[in-house]
C-alpha cells in the first residue's frame, strides 16, 4: 500500500498560520507529527524528539495525559455543548471559575475565551468599559512593552509590541502605546547598572504617560512577567516595584498577561507570586487545558468587577462574549488539569527540577556561540551572537538562530528560534534525566551550527 504523501497534501490544501507562504511550499512544513507520549512527539516516519517548547509554550503536563482525555470524553456524552449568554450556566464553568478563583484567591470573576488573543481583546474592552463605568471617557490609553506578545488579534495584535505583527495588518489601533522592553543584556547601558536601567524604564515609561494626559487619560499597563515570545526576558529585579508605582500614582489598571507565566512554568502557581506582581486583571490560558482544547480566562479582581457591573446597571447587558465562552467540555478537560496539578503536586516538582535544569543550562554560557544564558523556572533562552564580549549579533539574514533549530531537530529536540535567541519551554512533568537528554541534544545542535558558521 502506497503510504500517503501527507506533507503534499498540506502543501497543496493548507492555509498555515505564521508562516512564510511564498516559501512553505518549498521548504515545509518540515515535521509532520503523528503522535504524542509525555515529554515526546514523534513524526510520521516514528522518529523521537523531545518537545522542548511543549508546542507553543502550552502542554504543559505532556502529549499523553489519559486523564484529560477521560475528562473530556465524559463531558462529551454528557454535555458536549452550552452556552453562556443571558445567564446560562453549567457544571464545568462554575466549577472551574471557583477552582481559578481558589488558585488566585485576590480574584473574585472570571470570564473564559477561547484563546489567548481573545482574553486580551477582551481586557482592552473591559478597561474601556470600566472606565466608561466611572464616567471617564478620556481615560481609554492602554501602555505595553515593545517585543511584548499578547496575541494577534486588532486588539490583542496592537498590545502585542513586535514590528512584523503590526506590518501589514494596519496596527496598532489607536490608543494603544509601547514603552522599552526590559532587556538588561541587550538594552542596558555601558557602566550601567541593573538597578539603574529599571530606574531609567520606570522614569521613561512615567514620561510616556504625563505626555499621553497622565491620570486623566490612561487607564492601563499590560505585561507578560517574563516576555516570552520576545524572547524570554525576565526583568531586573526593581523593576517590576518601579513600574507598578507609576501605574498606581496614575491610577491605572496593573493587566498580567499569564498566557505563559500562569500555571506553574516559573516555578509557582503565578508569575506574579515570582515576581511579587499585584494584578487587577489577569489573563492566561494554554496551560490552563494543557492545551488539548482552547481554553483562556480573564479573571478580575472585585474592586474592578464591581465597577463593571455600575456600567451594566446603567446600561444593560456587558455585551461581550463568545459562543465558545466557557465550552463545557474544555473546562471539564481544564477542571482535570487543577486536580492533577494538586494531587501530584506538578509545582513543587517545577521547583524540585529548576536547580538542576539552571545549573546545567548556566554552563551553556561557556559555548563560543551563546551571549546570554536567560530565564527562571523551566523557561530559558540562549541568545546566540557573533561576538561574545561586544555582544555584536549576527547578521539577521544569516539565520544562525533558525539553523540552530534546524540542527536541534535532527537531533530529536524541538527549540524554537526567535531570532537567534534559542527558547526553551519544556513540559513541567520533565525529569532530571530528561533534562539532561535535551540539553545534550541542544549541545549537538549548537556545535553543528558553530561548525556550519564558520564554514
Ligand atoms: N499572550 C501571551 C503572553 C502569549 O504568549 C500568547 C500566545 O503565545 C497570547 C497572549 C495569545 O494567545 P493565543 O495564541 O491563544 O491567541
Amino acid at each position: 500500500e502506497k503510504k500517503r504523501d501527507s506533507k503534499t497534501i498540506a502543501r497543496s490544501y493548507h492555509l498555515p498560520p505564521t508562516t512564510n507562504l511564498s516559501t512553505h511550499d518549498i521548504t515545509g512544513p518540515t515535521l509532520h507529527v503523528q503522535k504524542g507520549n509525555g515529554i515526546y512527539i514523534y513524526d510520521d516516519e516514528g522518529k523521537e524528539y523531545i518537545e522542548g517548547m511543549s508546542g507553543l509554550w502550552n502542554v504543559s503536563l505532556g502529549f499523553s495525559e489519559k486523564r484529560l482525555v477521560e475528562a473530556a470524553t465524559k463531558q462529551l456524552n454528557e454535555l458536549p455543548y452550552y452556552h453562556l449568554f443571558s445567564a446560562k450556566a453549567h457544571d464545568p464553568a462554575i466549577d472551574l471559575a471557583e477552582g481559578l478563583i481558589k488558585i488566585a484567591p485576590w480574584a473574585s470573576k472570571v470570564f473564559f475565551a477561547n484563546s489567548g488573543s481573545e482574553a486580551n481583546d477582551t481586557v482592552v474592552k473591559m478597561v474601556w468599559y470600566y472606565n466608561n463605568a466611572l464616567d471617564r471617557p478620556k481615560k481609554k490609553k492602554i501602555f505595553s512593552r515593545i517585543k511584548a506578545y499578547h496575541g494577534i488579534a486588532v486588539g490583542s495584535g496592537s498590545l502585542t509590541g513586535i514590528p512584523k505583527n503590526h506590518a501589514d495588518f494596519d496596527l496598532p489601533i489607536k490608543n494603544i502605546y509601547h514603552t522599552s522592553c526590559p532587556h538588561y543584556y541587550r538594552y542596558g547601558r555601558e557602566g550601567e547598572s541593573e538597578e539603574e536601567y529599571a530606574t531609567r524604564l520606570a522614569e521613561e515609561f512615567e514620561k510616556m504617560v504625563v505626555e499621553q494626559g497622565g491620570a486623566e487619560e490612561c487607564a492601563a499597563f499590560i505585561a507578560e512577567p517574563v516576555l516570552g515570545a520576545g524572547g524570554v526576558i525576565v526583568p531586573p529585579k526593581t523593576y517590576y516595584a518601579k513600574m507598578q508605582a507609576i501605574v498606581k500614582k496614575y491610577d491605572m489598571l496593573w493587566i498580567d498577561d499569564e498566557v505563559i507565566c500562569g500555571f506553574g512554568r516559573l516555578g509557582d502557581m503565578w508569575g506574579a507570586e515570582t515576581l511579587d506582581i499585584k494584578p487587577d486583571i489577569l489573563v492566561s490560558s494554554k496551560a490552563i487545558s494543557n492545551a488539548y482544547l482552547p481554553l483562556s480566562c480573564v479573571m478580575v479582581a472585585d474592586n474592578v468587577y464591581q465597577v463593571l457591573v455600575t456600567q451594566s446597571k446603567k446600561h444593560g447587558v456587558f455585551a461581550h462574549g463568545f459562543t465558545g465562552s466557557g465550552h463545557p467540555v474544555a473546562c471539564a478537560v481544564a477542571l482535570e488539569v487543577l486536580k492533577i496539578y494538586e494531587e501530584r503536586a506538578i509545582v513543587q516538582h517545577v521547583k524540585d527540577v529548576v536547580p538542576h535544569f539552571w545549573e546545567k543550562l548556566k554552563t551553556f554560557e561557556g559555548h563560543p556561540l551563546v551571549g546570554e544564558v536567560r530565564g527562571i523556572g523551566l523557561i530559558a533562552a540562549l541568545e546566540c551572537v557573533k561576538d561574545k564580549a561586544t555582544k555584536e549579533a549576527f547578521d539577521a539574514g544569516l539565520g544562525v538562530g533558525a539553523k540552530v533549530a534546524e540542527f536541534a531537530q535532527t537531533h530529536g529536540l524541538i527549540v524554537r528560534n526567535l531570532g537567534d535567541s534559542i527558547a526553551l519551554c519544556p513540559p513541567l512533568i520533565i525529569t532530571e534525566a530528561q533534562i539532561d537528554e535535551l540539553l545534550s541534544r541542544l549541545s549537538k545542535a549548537l556545535d553543528d551550527t558553530l561548525e556550519w558558521v564558520k564554514a
